[in-house]
């Protein structure tokens, strides 16, 4: 088979399981409205759940960083790229969620990738909720280390995974909020277990920063859990991108030496540290009580609503609330339809989903007024009449 044979049978398998996927060029994607080829749409789809990306306060920060450092950082921050901005917020990520260091990484992907290769041996072992986000599960199955998944939150079946003999250590991984159901860990548990077996626990919190928790502070916070390695997002409730894993003092220092996304990559723009350090600011805030507030009352008018539609509801109590529809064809026909009336919304399939739970994956934001939800409830009963 030539190359180009290769990629012509991909694209076609791809095409008929109707799981090509698409990009499109957006003149705004962030934010209550989203804007496509001159049109306005209700937005549904965006992981700015506090609507941070539109804040004035963070958008002035940026601009003032630019000025103050110019536009690029120059280079990673082993070599001249780590500033007094980076410093800064990695001082106020520790400080926020009570670590004793916070570390910066480009993206939560890099983040996921850089912890599990530079921490996992030949002989270890990573024991992830099967539902983990892709970024963790593949950094799991290119370590050396043996992989095994436990079922979704099922602490009795990670306890027994964990039982099970290995030479060498074994790090148990999950998620504080999960990407494609919207639901949350049992973290307590599952610390629990983990402890119990002298392994060491990593959470990806991606979607509970800056939702969940006293100010914010996320999913382990709230659930009063101290992984030994936490690991938090920007690009969904802080609005912008990066990542940070908080950590021990000594946990930091060995990344430092051995995390390649860190030590070979150019460091994050330090006018989007100080961005990102407004926005966290502006989460600690009542500014985010507010915010939070606001995003709590939407989930549940839309919880409620959503009672009697024939869609699967999962048992989500965060921003992400996916309406389950099965099969691929009539989860792009329903997406469609919302679209023609004015709800941009994202079909989700497999293989980033389950076979079989092709889903509507709807989000909502603080940046939603009441009448967003009323209009995108009255749209989804008027389309199973
Ligand atoms: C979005 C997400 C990531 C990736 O983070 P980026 O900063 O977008 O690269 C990692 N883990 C989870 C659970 C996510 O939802």
């Amino acid at each position: 088979m030539s190359w180009q044979q290769r990629i012509d049978n991909a694209l076609t398998q791809r095409r008929e399981a109707d799981a090509l996927r698409r990009r499109q060029p957006l003149a705004r994607g962030a934010g209550r409205w989203l804007e496509c080829d001159g049109q306005r749409y209700r937005n549904f789809s965006s992981n700015d759940y506090l609507g941070m990306s539109q804040h004035p306060a963070v958008i002035r920060a940026w601009q003032q960083g630019a000025e103050q450092y110019g536009v690029g950082s120059g280079g990673s921050g082993h070599v001249t790229g780590f500033s007094h901005a980076h410093r800064d917020l990695e001082t106020d990520l520790a400080q926020w969620l009570g670590y004793p260091r916070a570390l910066l990484f480009i993206s939560g992907f890099a983040a996921n990738q850089a912890v599990i290769a530079a921490l996992m041996g030949e002989k270890d072992r990573i024991i992830a909720d099967r539902l983990s986000h892709a970024s963790l599960l593949e950094a799991a199955a290119l370590s050396p280390a043996a992989l095994r998944r436990f079922q979704h939150n099922d602490t009795p079946h990670l306890s027994r995974l964990l039982a099970a003999s290995v030479e060498g250590l074994q790090l148990v991984v999950t998620e504080g909020v999960f990407s494609m159901d919207g639901d949350n860990a049992p973290l307590a548990d599952v610390a629990e277990a983990t402890a119990q077996a002298g392994a060491w626990l990593m959470v990806d919190d991606a979607h509970g920063i800056g939702v969940n928790g006293e100010q914010g502070r996320g999913s382990c916070w709230q659930q009063a859990v101290r992984p030994e390695v936490l690991v938090v997002t920007f690009g969904k409730a802080f609005g912008l991108s990066g990542a940070a894993v908080l950590c021990s003092e000594s946990v930091a220092d060995y990344l430092l030496q051995f995390a390649r996304h860190l030590i070979y990559s150019t460091a994050m723009p330090p006018a989007q540290a100080v961005a990102l350090r407004a926005s966290l600011a502006v989460i600690r805030s009542d500014d985010g009580d507010e915010r939070r507030g606001k995003l709590a009352q939407h989930i549940a008018h839309f919880r409620e609503g959503a009672q009697g539609l024939d869609y699967q509801l999962t048992a989500s109590e965060s921003a992400i609330q996916p309406l389950i529809v099965g099969k691929n064809a009539p989860t792009l026909a329903l997406a469609a339809t919302l679209r023609q009336r004015g709800c941009w919304v994202t079909a989700i399939r497999p293989p980033t989903v389950p076979a079989g739970t092709a889903r509507l994956r709807l989000t909502l934001t603080a940046a939603h007024e009441r009448e967003d939800i009323e209009n995108l409830l009255e749209v989804l009963h008027g389309v199973r009449e």
